[in-house]
């Protein structure tokens, strides 16, 4: 089993990268954020909880996340492994998430973090856009769709997440940003963390978190 987590801040590429990463390793992505906002699209308990929190752009606490997202990485789908996007985001979640793979003789392989400096991922995200049907990532000014508007993979509409206005951004990267860097310290801590610049152009980020993927998991 390989488990590789995708670290970011809000905008720094994570969802555009993942997919790239988990067809490379013949893996699912599970991301975090994606399994929120279906359950708040589908009204269960889980989502209306969590909409509280993603609406403000809050972290949704970690007993109402954890035992869920570790359920979903349980699943037969990811029984090889995955990369996991969004995902801990707190120190209580990476270490939940420790105990969960050690129970099984498995860990956390590989930590990779594209590191983008905080005060360039607020315009990022105000130009970022998402396909109504997939989530499939795109950024106007730096990643734009062949058609204006639609989505290149699936002809689904190009819409802005709710949580994408430049308040709730503000609050995001208030909100989560120190505890990322937490997570951060937790995988240096346990010697699997390989940072990657994320100002670079998506093609070298991806090049970047394949090489560190070859040379960490012995794919070379
Ligand atoms: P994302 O799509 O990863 O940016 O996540 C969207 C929102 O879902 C975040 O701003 C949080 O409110 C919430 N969220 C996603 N993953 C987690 C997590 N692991 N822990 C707490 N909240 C999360």
């Amino acid at each position: 089993m390989t488990v590789v987590v995708l670290l970011g801040a809000p905008g720094a590429g994570k969802g555009t990268q993942a997919p790239i990463l988990a067809e490379y390793l013949g893996v699912p992505v599970l991301a975090s954020g994606d399994l929120l906002r279906a359950a708040v699209t589908a009204r269960t308990p889980l989502g209306t909880t969590a909409d509280r929190y993603m609406s403000r752009g809050q972290l949704v606490p970690d007993d109402t996340i954890v035992d869920i997202f570790l359920e979903r990485l349980a699943a037969d789908d990811a029984a090889d492994g995955a990369v996991i996007d969004g995902f801990p985001r707190t120190v209580g979640q990476a270490v939940a998430l420790d105990r969960a793979l050690a129970k099984r003789g498995n860990r956390v392989d590989l930590a990779l973090y594209i590191d983008v400096p905080e005060d360039l991922l607020v315009a990022r995200m105000a130009s970022r856009r998402i396909c109504a049907a997939n989530g499939h990532v795109y950024n106007i000014a730096s990643n734009p769709p062949l058609e204006d508007s639609i989505c290149d993979l699936d002809g689904s509409p190009l819409i802005q997440r709710e949580d994408d206005s430049e308040a709730t951004v503000r609050a995001r990267m208030a909100q989560q940003i120190p505890p990322l860097n937490e997570v951060v310290e937790h995988y240096r801590t346990t010697g699997v963390l390989r940072p990657v610049d994320g100002l670079q152009p998506i093609e070298l980020v991806t090049a970047a978190l394949l090489a560190a993927t070859d040379l960490e998991l012995g794919r070379v």
